[in-house]
């Protein structure tokens, strides 16, 4: 309980049994819950409710979930707002793509609610986690980002970078295991008034893997929409 309370989770779902069971659940657990039981009923209760994470299903009525999941995505507002998916076992191939698209983590019907809550739980927590701000300083892998210092090293050896390679890579390592569409690293890096294309994003992450060699694996590209730093330099 306790930090969980004031929380809102948005849950969409279509069907009645599932969307109450999850409902029940969760609120047992001190959390606010909306729902919704189609994609475009999603959308509108994303705006009203600002929920801190939502629970979708993939298959619904009006808009799919992955259809939801990428408009989401795509508008700065709701770019960074946890999505778990629900899936069912014989829809693994959209599962990934799921992923691909931007949910956070998957949960495949049959579920136990139990577990869900565990997994938005884990979550959540995940996302909370923010230690680097006050030092300055990330560390992933082999590569040591220090912001005050403007330094970024692989090993002991210092990498030179330039300015929007640097703020590229902060962007990248503030926020790792989260998909980051390309309009959004462009908007954070190169700022709102720039009237470059999406593809200088592209252009800057590749020298950027050439003067990071470890990265290369970790920083993956996400189909349509753009890139993911791994949670982890050894995630698979
Ligand atoms: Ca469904």
């Amino acid at each position: 309980m306790g930090a969980s309370l004031q929380k809102t989770i948005l849950i969409v779902e279509d069907e009645q049994d599932i969307l109450q069971l999850i409902k029940l659940y969760l609120e047992k657990e001190g959390f606010r819950t909306a729902t919704a039981m189609n994609g475009v009923e999603a959308l509108k209760k994303v705006k009203e409710d600002k929920p801190a994470l939502i629970v979708l299903d993939l298959m619904l009525p009006e808009l799919d979930g992955l259809e939801v999941c990428k408009r989401l995505r795509s508008v700065p507002e709701t770019a960074l707002l946890p999505i778990i998916m629900l899936t069912a076992k014989a829809e693994e191939s959209d599962t990934v793509i799921g992923l691909e698209l931007g949910a956070d983590d998957y949960v495949a019907k049959p579920f136990s609610p139990k577990a869900l809550v565990a997994r938005i739980k884990a979550l959540l927590r995940r996302l909370e986690r923010t230690p680097v701000e006050k030092t300055g300083l990330y560390h992933y892998g082999p590569v040591t980002m220090d912001t005050t210092r403007h330094e970024v090293r692989l090993g002991n050896d210092e990498v030179p970078l330039t300015a929007k390679e640097f703020g590229l890579l902060e962007h990248l390592l503030r926020y790792p295991g989260r998909v980051l569409t390309r309009d959004i690293l462009l908007n954070a890096v190169w700022g709102y008034d720039y009237y470059g294309t999406t593809r200088t994003v592209d252009v800057h992450v590749r020298r950027l893997k050439q003067k990071l060699p470890p990265l290369d694996a970790a920083i993956v590209s996400v189909k349509s929409l753009g890139y993911k730093l791994k949670h982890t330099v050894d995630e698979t």
